[in-house]
């Protein structure tokens, strides 16, 4: 079917920004829209890790038995606002609803089927816009400080079983002789072969958008205010400042602020965000190969281009809330243990929002009420992970084909 006017993709974080990417590749005419720079979200600040046996179902028995003690916790690596809890209730029921040992096995098939091929569809991306540089060859070590601690962390490696993944289990001097920073005490780690990280989320971002506007795309600054709808369906995109961007064909990506749009257009989304922190160290003093995870303390480790980042931790609180740089510190004091060379100089805090969706998979999907509208977010803890992937996807959706994947957990109506 010809379209009379460009696709608009509303968001240019590494979603929006992957989408737009793939649409211009295959040829069509796109228009990227964001208030800010793009890559200026939640994009900006992640912890660089494609994290490719990150798609356990977060909501489960043994998350449930952690909440007393997070909730009784300031410093814990999950905290709710108590002030914001009430309003997050009716999102929390949906969560613990979607620990139903049936549901579980549901969610992480979904996200096994993203994840699984999230590696190859990335580097294919990198590859395409001439950026492979970026990726590391490095890959990540998941670290457990204690043999109890590792025995807790058991349903990841089951995971990675169940989907075919591969890991490598490290004790004591393996340990150190793949990283030799790393603190004596930490006694188990789990090599995670796939799990190369990026120099630089930013930036990709910017290259992504680069070579969506070489492939004919085009990038539109301004605020989205709403959208404009007749009987058939989507008709424009409407800007704060008036513009009116005509098109039949619109992706709303526009991470945690998804669901202020979604709630106008009739189809409420339980979208909350996750706050996440990080502190980039440009001048760490120290030299670290690997990227590290640490499971049970929520937090990681990256080399990146401009030094060292830590960063992680999960603050349910209200979207406008001030950060809380108190978390940000509590993880730079965790690096510390685990890397003790360490040194924390010429550093700068950033906090962002998670788009998190509470059976913890993505929206992708077509509008269940609105004609020729589609929604892409709710990638939470996996956004660059999911990016190359979910621009394929949305693409394959869009242009009517068949995508490689089954859409229906991803629909927006399950909920
Ligand atoms: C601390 C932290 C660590 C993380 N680590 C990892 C990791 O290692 N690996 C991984 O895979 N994922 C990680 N993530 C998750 C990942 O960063 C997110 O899932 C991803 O960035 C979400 O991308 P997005 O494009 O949906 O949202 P965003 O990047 O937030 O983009 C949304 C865009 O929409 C725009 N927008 C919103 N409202 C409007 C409006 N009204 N008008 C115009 N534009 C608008 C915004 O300006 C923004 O640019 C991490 C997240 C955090 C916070």
């Amino acid at each position: 079917m010809e379209h009379k006017h460009p696709v608009i993709v509303a968001g240019a974080g590494i979603i929006g920004a992957a989408i737009a990417l793939e649409l211009s590749a295959r040829g069509e005419k796109v228009v990227l829209v964001d208030r800010q720079e793009p890559g200026r979200g939640a994009s900006f600040g992640n912890m660089a890790s494609i994290a490719i046996n990150g798609f356990d179902a977060i909501s489960r028995p043994s998350t449930w038995k952690k909440i007393p003690g997070w909730m009784m916790n300031p410093n814990a690596p999950v905290t709710v606002d108590p002030l914001y809890a009430m309003k997050m209730l009716p999102w929390f029921l949906k969560f613990l609803a979607a620990g139903r040992p049936s549901r579980i096995r549901e969610i992480e098939d979904a996200g096994a089927s993203l994840a699984t091929r999230a590696l190859g569809d990335f580097t294919t991306m990198l590859d395409a816009i001439g950026a492979r540089d970026m990726l590391s060859e490095a890959a990540c070590l998941q670290l457990y400080e204690t043999e109890k601690a590792f025995a807790d962390g058991r349903e990841n490696l089951e995971l990675m079983d169940r989907y075919g993944l591969n890991y490598e289990v490290l004790t004591g001097a393996a340990i150190r002789e793949r990283e030799p920073l790393l603190n004596p005490a930490i006694e188990k780690a789990v090599l995670l072969p796939q799990n190369h990280f990026i120099s630089n989320p930013f930036l990709l971002v910017k290259r992504m958008v680069d070579a969506t506007q070489r492939n004919g795309g085009q990038l539109v600054t301004g605020d989205i205010a709403r959208v404009e709808r007749d009987n058939r369906g989507v008709t424009a995109l409407i800007l704060k400042d008036g513009r009116r961007l005509e098109t039949e064909r619109l992706i709303v990506a526009m991470g945690v602020h998804t669901g202020d749009l979604a709630q106008a257009l009739d189809e409420p989304i339980p979208l909350e965000t996750e706050r996440g922190y990080h502190t980039q160290i440009m001048s760490p003093g120290t030299d670290l190969r690997w990227s590290l995870i640490w499971p049970e303390r929520a937090f990681m480790i990256t080399p990146t281009a401009g030094g060292i980042r830590v960063g992680g931790s999960v603050e349910m609180a209200r979207l406008e809330r001030a950060p809380t740089w108190k978390r940000a510190r509590i993880l730079v004091e965790h690096a510390k243990f685990a890397v003790p060379s360490l040194k924390v100089e010429n550093h700068t805090e950033w906090m962002g929002h998670r788009p998190a969706l509470p059976d913890t998979i993505p929206i992708m999907s077509a509008s269940a009420r609105t004609n020729g509208l589609y929604y892409a977010t709710g990638h939470g803890h996996l956004g660059l992970t999911y990016s190359a992937t979910a621009g394929l996807l949305m693409a394959d959706m869009i242009m009517g084909r068949t995508p490689p994947v089954e859409m229906r957990p991803f629909r927006i109506d399950r909920f």
